[in-house]
């Protein structure tokens, strides 16, 4: 019997269908505004389209890309049309891309230095790259995690580490033990709470902390909050303030919380996903006041620096108690070069890692910090032009301040009365669903004080003022309609 070869694709047959999926792209990304940004399809329509099984039978690559275009593309919701302007609006770019495609095609497991040595190397020389960028401290030390959500996991996990006698490492968290605390504020992320659960501190031993008018953690409430708590026996041990909270990208007082966290010994993370990457520009420099002294800060180059997800920068100022939380070095996994090199398997969870320091790499080279301040200078005053849009008109009300490139606002027609607040919340959620029904913008929304408020946030490589006008156009427009109907 004369079988066939098995083995990987043929090479010549890589190159073709290579070629033309890197010409797909190219138009893809030339014309992500042609698609709704939006997907619109319903709950198990995908699925319906897909057998249940899985081919006995190898199928040719024209077939799966074209079911590629014709059943997946359209369930797609299309983060890189330039009018994504929901959550935190993120992009990828051409250098980050081709970072990802070399990386998938190298395929290496950065865990130790030994299985990559460039992998590992080159992570630590990015990552103080990014570190200088953002003007933080030499001491701090920096590793590459998949999510801002596991970085905070990975920065709580030391805190506990840090608790002098806790010993948890070997112990667990057994009962007759005081039960620790951590403190963050009523507009922190929801990871700081996940971490918590995960990390067996529990959501009881997550001190919320109440905000200001501004949505900024109050100093004043924090310090209460550790007193009361060493009266009732509770251990603090962490506190997790947050540069660019995720409903209105408020900041909180890092430097007042850094006094705090330093009086009562506590770890203090600083949670700067979104709004990090604002900190290369000279003038937004202060966005990061008090993070100098904070233990660990995390940023994401996913977010606002224009590397494809995921790519997430934590910063310690502590990688030895990171390292004593987690290091846990099996016989097979010793090296020679352990004494001397950096085992990034070491500080964390997780053994095989991604190469992922290449898209950062390649994506700062070819920007230069400069074309990465310009990029993120331009969405920021884009956004100030919007705040005032929405200021100046009498149908629409902005419902926080705006230090970054995201938009609080609703809509307050004047026929409406503030002494009616359930119909002006069931207005702008119409009026949320009417515009991103369009297919031509894509917002969100938050609860702020327990209104139904709307969010535009400006993220994108390929966003364009014209978009923005679009967007500012159709919420007029929707609104006119929606207006008319209630008449
Ligand atoms: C987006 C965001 C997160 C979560 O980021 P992931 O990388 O998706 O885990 C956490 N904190 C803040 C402030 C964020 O904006």
């Amino acid at each position: 019997m004369n079988e066939a070869p098995l083995g990987d694709m043929p090479p010549d047959e890589f190159r073709e269908y290579g070629h033309q999926l890197i010409d797909w792209i190219a138009d893809y990304l030339e014309n992500t505004d042609k698609y709704p940004v939006l997907s619109k399809v319903e709950p198990g329509e995908l699925k319906a389209q897909i057998p249940n099984s899985p081919p006995d039978r190898g199928e040719p690559m024209d077939q799966i890309l074209k079911d590629f275009e014709e059943t997946i593309l359209p369930g797609i919701t299309h983060w890189n049309h330039p009018s994504f302007f929901s959550y935190f609006s993120i992009t990828g770019s051409g250098p980050g891309i081709l970072g990802e495609l070399l990386c998938s095609a190298l395929n290496v497991n950065a865990m130790l230095w030994k299985t990559s040595p460039a992998a590992t190397e080159l992570e630590e020389v990015t990552l103080d790259w990014f570190r200088q960028m953002l003007g933080l401290p030499e001491e701090f030390w920096g590793i590459i995690y998949d999510t801002a959500s596991i970085s905070t996991l990975h920065a709580i996990a030391a805190a506990r580490e840090a608790v002098p006698g806790l010993n948890a490492r070997e112990e667990g968290l057994g009962a007759g033990r005081s039960r620790l605390r951590m403190y963050t504020s009523e507009h922190s992320h929801s990871s700081v709470e996940k971490a918590a659960i995960t990390l067996g501190i529990g959501r009881n031993g997550v001190k919320k902390i109440q905000v200001d008018s501004g949505y900024r953690m109050d100093p004043n409430a924090l310090e209460t909050a550790i007193r009361t708590d060493l009266e009732n026996g509770w251990l603090p041990f962490c506190v997790v303030a947050t540069v660019g909270t995720t409903s209105t990208t408020s900041v909180d007082p890092v430097t007042e919380i850094a006094r705090i966290s330093k009086q009562f010994n506590l770890w203090l993370h600083v949670d700067a996903a979104y709004a990090g990457p604002a900190a290369i520009l000279p003038e937004m420099r202060w966005v990061l006041q008090g993070c100098e002294s904070a233990d660990s800060i995390v940023t994401n180059p996913h977010k606002w620096l224009f590397t494809p997800i995921d790519l997430s920068a934590f910063f310690c100022r502590k990688p030895e108690i990171l390292k004593k939380a987690f290091t846990l070095v099996p016989e097979y996994l010793k090296t020679s070069v352990d004494d001397t090199a950096t085992n990034f398997m070491d500080y964390g969870v997780q053994l095989g890692r991604r190469f992922r320091a290449l898209k950062l790499w390649m994506v700062i080279r070819y920007f230069g910090r400069e074309g990465l301040a310009d990029r993120i200078r331009q969405h920021l005053s884009w956004a100030q032009e919007f705040a005032g849009k929405i200021d100046d008109s009498p149908r629409f009300q902005r419902m926080a301040p705006t230090p970054f490139s995201t938009i609080c606002f609703r809509a307050v027609p004047e026929t409406m009365t503030a002494s009616n607040p359930e119909l002006i919340d069931r207005l702008n959620a119409d009026l949320l669903d009417a515009v991103n029904k369009t297919g031509e913008t894509f917002l969100s929304h938050t609860k702020l004080n327990d209104r139904f408020t709307l969010r535009l946030a400006i993220g994108n490589l390929k966003t364009r003022k014209e978009h923005l006008e679009r967007t500012w156009e159709l919420l007029q427009r929707e609104l006119d309609r929606l207006e008319e109907g209630r008449d």
